[in-house]
């Protein structure tokens, strides 16, 4: 499937300069979505994955429906303040701005094969603080999917030694 032609492209969103490449009009036509999810899921169905983490909000979209694909457990990253209960946290640089994560400190117990699950790999910042908390935890992880890589923006190198899959490519 020719994933991209589901993409809108917003021109100066959030800000003047950014080119934000909006996924709810994928989200919402139900055969592009749900072969977008089957073929993230497909990238880890060898890799015995016990959890998928995914940062909020759209971490959520694509790692939910990739985790009940696969049969594993799901653990939010949240901005701070966000979960409820104990947790670890992680300062970040975003594509734009700053901020920092929070993950539950007992969603992960040590040895667990996480796959990580984002829209969207920019710089790379957002799942650098992911893998992070991931790590302290204990967890081991063994893929990061993406929708969507911005290979301009060199996020890969941040992530350098992770099996990373992505859907679609801009250059
Ligand atoms: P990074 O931390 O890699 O710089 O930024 C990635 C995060 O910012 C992702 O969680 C993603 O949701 C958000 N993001 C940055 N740019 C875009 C964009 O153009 N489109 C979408 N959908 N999300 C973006």
């Amino acid at each position: 499937m020719d994933f991209k032609q589901y993409i809108t492209i917003v021109e100066n969103y959030p800000k003047e300069g950014i080119r934000f490449k909006d996924i709810t009009t994928l989200m919402q036509d139900g055969a592009a979505y749900k072969a977008a999810i089957d073929e993230m899921a497909e990238f880890a169905k060898d890799k015995e994955v016990d959890l998928v983490v995914g940062p909020e909000a759209r971490g959520f979209v694509v790692g939910c429906p990739i985790a009940y694909s696969l049969g594993t457990g799901f653990v939010p990253v949240r901005k701070a303040g966000k979960l409820p209960r104990e947790v670890i946290s992680v300062d970040y640089g975003l594509e734009y701005g700053k901020d920092s994560l929070t993950i539950h400190r007992d969603s992960i117990k040590k040895g667990q094969r996480v796959l990580i699950a984002d829209d969207l790999l920019a710089t790379g910042g957002t799942i650098e603080a992911t893998i992070k908390m991931v790590e302290e935890l204990g967890g081991i992880v063994v893929g990061i999917a993406f929708m969507i890589e911005l290979d301009y923006l060199d996020g890969r190198q941040k992530l350098e030694g992770h099996d990373i899959f992505s859907l679609m490519t801009y250059k």
